[in-house]
């Protein structure tokens, strides 16, 4: 669809959701007629307020519901990696569209129906494992819904079906690899995986190639969070340079993260979402906490839908150490500038003698592991310095043997703030 055509169906919907999100508690108070009639272009969203967690929260938990009940037929939650989760909630026809829309990016990233698909995804209130499922069986692939955890199944059922796409936690994927040499199986050779979808949570373009080299696949990054359906909301395309943002379904904004000003694109700041189609529980100016920023130029695929670049991370994990911002994924950019490398880290923070000190606990791989004890240490020298240049603090580097770091129920939890008083790990 060419820009002007987006631009006009994206105010007719705009419309559309208007008059629905008034129907819901919360918006009969903000969307009076005169408020909007007064919205005559997109742009005018501009002059509504923005909601957070925290109005989600305050009107938990059906302040935002524009439907009666008897037209929801799902409730799914944000995972809470920032507190108490969100719950969200969805019609048929809003299942219709998410399932659309992860349908299209997949099949954007050429998945066919003659794929062999394995979702590595925790399948429940988490919108990452049905999300993608439905999606998926829409474009006719088999799908084999294997759900989270037990790696040596996963690599059973991968080998058995000969599976050739997955989609799966970046944190979890290296932590799945390092189970192949036990059960003797090379993933690049004797396998059949071409694609990996990846997202849910920040990762480095470090540590997308890792996954890359480890499995021979191209892994494509997909952006998503459970206030606006979940997983295919933005997705890359074969350039796999940034996310197609869905223009149809969504509205973007990019805003200063503290005055809330709107931003050109091409700026870094936190992405606004208001969504075009949902009718259980429309959301208008949604702040993502997430801080990316719109590339400008269009793509050489030739898609209309404007890109985002990879998330740099959310305004409120940025750590402060010593007084400099810091972001955990710099962090990760760090480690993994150093080959041969693993990936399965956490981070701890604590003071010291009234200064902030970085403890990082990195396991290797399991070639690497099989070393002499001389090239351990000097990997861990490396390490240290690798991330004494990005950060400008010397940190303490333990390397351990792999496996060694219990595993995430879900998404990563890498950064531990012992400042916070959150709990260090044995
Ligand atoms: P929670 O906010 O509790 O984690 P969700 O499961 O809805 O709940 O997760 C959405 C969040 O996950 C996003 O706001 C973003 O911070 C993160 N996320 C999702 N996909 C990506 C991605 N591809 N890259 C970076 N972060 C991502
Ligand atoms: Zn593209």
């Amino acid at each position: 669809m060419d820009r002007p055509a987006l631009e006009k169906l994206q105010f007719e919907r705009l419309q559309k959701t208007l008059a629905q999100a008034a129907k819901s508690p919360y918006y009969s108070q903000i969307l009076t007629k005169k408020v909007i009639s007064s919205i005559r272009s997109v742009k005018d969203i501009q002059i509504l307020p923005f909601v957070a967690k925290p109005e989600l929260r305050e009107n938990f938990p059906y302040g935002f519901l524009a439907e009666p009940l008897s037209e929801i037929v799902r409730l799914h939650s944000s995972s809470g990696t920032t507190g108490t989760p969100t719950v969200v909630f969805h019609t048929r026809e809003d299942l219709a569209h998410w399932t659309d829309l992860t349908a299209r990016s997949m099949y954007m990233a050429g998945l066919r129906k003659e794929d062999v698909f394995q979702n590595i995804m925790g399948y429940g209130l988490f919108t990452g494992g049905l999300g993608f499922h439905y999606g998926a069986e829409k474009v006719g692939a088999m799908v084999l819904p294997t759900a989270a955890g037990n790696s040596r199944r996963q690599i059973w059922f991968m080998n058995t079906f000969r599976t050739t796409a997955v989609h799966i936690l970046p944190s979890y994927a290296m932590r799945l690899y390092s189970f192949f040499p036990e059960v003797g199986i090379d993933p690049k050779k004797d396998l059949a995986l071409k694609i990996f979808f990846i997202g849910a949570e920040h990762h480095s373009e470090a540590l997308r190639q890792q996954i890359q080299e480890a499995f021979g696949v191209k892994a494509f990054n997909s952006y998503g969070l459970s206030e606006m359906c979940g997983p295919g909301i933005a997705f890359e395309c074969p350039c796999r340079s940034g996310m197609h943002l869905w223009e149809d379904e969504y509205l973007m904004e990019i805003i200063h993260p503290e005055t809330g000003e709107v931003l050109p694109d091409g700026s870094e700041g936190e992405l606004v979402l208001t969504s075009l189609c949902r009718t259980g529980m429309p959301l208008l100016r949604y702040r993502t906490h997430d801080l990316t920023k719109i590339i400008p130029e269009p793509c050489p695929c030739g898609r209309t839908h404007r890109r985002l670049a990879r998330m740099r991370g959310r305004s409120d994990d940025m750590l402060i150490l010593n007084g400099v911002n810091i972001f955990p994924l710099q962090i990760e950019c760090a480690i993994m500038s150093v080959p041969n490398i693993g990936s399965n880290y956490v981070v701890e923070i604590d003071k010291e003698d009234f200064l902030d000190r970085i403890h990082i606990k990195l396991e290797v791989n399991p070639e690497t592991f099989t070393g002499s004890l001389e090239n351990m240490e000097n990997l861990r020298r490396e390490v240290v310095e690798a991330v004494r240049i990005e950060l400008g603090l010397t940190p303490k580097v333990i390397l351990l043997e792999p496996n060694s770091i219990p595993p995430w129920e879900g998404k990563a939890k890498r950064i531990v703030d012992l400042r916070k008083n959150e709990y260090k790990t044995e």
